[in-house]
């Protein structure tokens, strides 16, 4: 069986790649549970692809392993596009609880207090031959600054698809219509063509 390190340690990406890629013959295997732990690489790109490669290519060459990277977020439209690939440290530091206040304070300075937004996904693969496949995926909704729902992670409560949040969907429901979902469906059927 094929080894693929999973280059994040949000549980939450974890999760939602680990139950799409269930159909296709690999191991995939977290940071979190690697003998060595690296430095963190610097994700200085200007798009979530950019990103996305960074992570694969890093990982791969420090493991030797193929390696698979997510590079994601949010862009609202009434926000300039913001936090975009400044998603996972919207208010200066890597605390979603912050960067959630943050987002829903922006949001109350709209004269609409709301506003439509999409969600971002890149997916890279390094394979141990260096050979690269991407793939990307994205969703839109409405951000709004009232909160709702347990599942999901990151920004979810605050993305509404019609009268629900993202956290308030299944994990099932989410991966159907999510950015990841999307991304990762592509990835899958290119992977299975390489494997
Ligand atoms: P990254 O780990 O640098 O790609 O940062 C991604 C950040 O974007 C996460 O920390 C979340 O804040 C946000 N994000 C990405 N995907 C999702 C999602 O599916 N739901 C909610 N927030 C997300």
């Amino acid at each position: 069986m094929k080894k693929i390190i999973i280059a994040t340690s949000n549980k939450g990406k974890v999760r939602e790649l680990k139950d799409e890629f269930r159909q296709l013959d690999v191991e995939l295997v977290p940071l979190s549970e690697l003998e060595v732990q690296y430095p963190e690489p610097v994700e200085d790109g200007k798009t979530f692809a950019e990103n996305s490669l960074i992570k694969a290519k890093y990982y791969q060459e420090r493991t030797g392993c193929a390696c698979l990277a997510d590079d994601s977020g949010l862009e609202v439209d009434l926000l300039g596009g913001a936090p975009g690939v400044y998603s996972a440290r919207y208010s200066g530091e890597h605390d979603q609880p912050k960067n959630n206040k943050k987002l829903a304070a922006e949001l109350e300075k709209l004269p609409e207090k709301e506003s439509p937004a999409a969600y971002q996904c890149a997916l890279t693969f390094v394979d141990e031959d260096g050979a690269v496949l991407a793939a990307q995926g994205y969703c839109r909704g409405i951000v709004k600054p009232v909160a709702r729902g347990n599942g999901g992670f990151g920004y979810d409560p605050y993305f509404y698809i019609g009268e629900k949040t993202m956290a308030e969907l299944t994990l099932e429901e989410k991966q159907a219509i999510s950015h990841r979902g999307a991304a990762i469906r592509e990835m899958a059927a290119k992977l299975k063509e390489r494997l």
